[in-house]
């Protein structure tokens, strides 16, 4: 009966968000999770899968998307478009699944608003240099795609008070530390507890010593 916990992950781009959910969801005895997977119409980088990455599609599909009301939450990102469908994570949420949304802070503050159980998590570089080293190392982006996402770095930064949760993500294993501990924080609040332990309350509460 446990309803899954919507999570909300922003970073500016290269703080490493999507490598510490890989890392996370690569562990063994965490409660179901998945990454829901978004619609983008921006070109697949080199190894990036449709259906796997993101479901890519052209500007007239995303559109006609838009317009289906499709997306709990849409925005333009980079030139680009990206969006949540709202499938995807319902029917998650519903099987007791645990969603991670990696989404910018346009994304955030729209499902927030909707969905104002979901918990944030904002992920920050340790500095702005290793942050453009990041993007250098990973090599998925040419000199000019960084410069870009370097502008935006610090505007989506500003929007760090918006979130829950902060992780500073310098040493990447107490970062993954600290993603299981907001993790199990959430799994233990009242609400959640109270349907994971429906039978228990209910036995623990019937009357037996009048
Ligand atoms: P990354 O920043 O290197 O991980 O590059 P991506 O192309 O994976 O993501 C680009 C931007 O789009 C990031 O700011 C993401 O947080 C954001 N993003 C990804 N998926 C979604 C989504 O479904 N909705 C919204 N609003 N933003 C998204
Ligand atoms: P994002 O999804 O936020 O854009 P990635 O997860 O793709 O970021 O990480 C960007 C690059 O930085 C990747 O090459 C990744 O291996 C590396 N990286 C992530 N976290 C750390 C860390 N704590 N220390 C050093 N390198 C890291
Ligand atoms: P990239 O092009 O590097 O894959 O993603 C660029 C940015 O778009 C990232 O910051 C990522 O979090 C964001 N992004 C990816 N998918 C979505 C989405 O569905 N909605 C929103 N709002 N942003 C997204």
């Amino acid at each position: 009966m446990y309803t899954g916990t919507l999570f909300i992950i922003s970073a500016p781009s290269g703080a490493g968000k999507s490598s510490l959910i890989r890392a996370y969801l690569a562990q063994t005895g965490h409660h179901p999770a998945k990454v829901s997977i978004s619609h983008t119409t921006r070109k697949p980088r080199p190894g990036e899968k449709q259906g796997e990455h993101y479901y890519f599609v052209d500007n007239q599909e995303f559109e006609s998307l838009i317009k289906q009301n499709a997306f709990v939450e849409y925005a333009h990102v980079f030139d680009h478009y990206y969006g949540t469908s709202k499938k995807e994570i319902e029917r998650s949420l519903q099987q007791g699944i645990n969603v991670f949304l990696d989404i910018d802070w346009q994304g955030a503050q729209q499902v927030r608003q909707q969905m104002p159980e979901s918990k944030s998590i904002f992920i920050l570089p340790p500095s702005l240099k290793e942050l453009e080293n990041r993007l250098i190392k990973r090599g998925q982006d040419d000199a000019q795609v960084i410069s870009k996402r370097m502008h935006k770095a610090q505007s989506e930064i500003s929007h760090y008070n918006e979130y829950d949760y902060i992780i500073v993500n310098d040493d990447f294993d107490e970062s993954l530390t600290a993603l299981n501990a907001i993790m199990i924080t959430a799994s233990l609040e009242q609400s959640k507890q109270t349907t994971s332990h429906q039978q228990l309350l209910a036995d623990l509460l019937t009357p037996k010593y009048e």
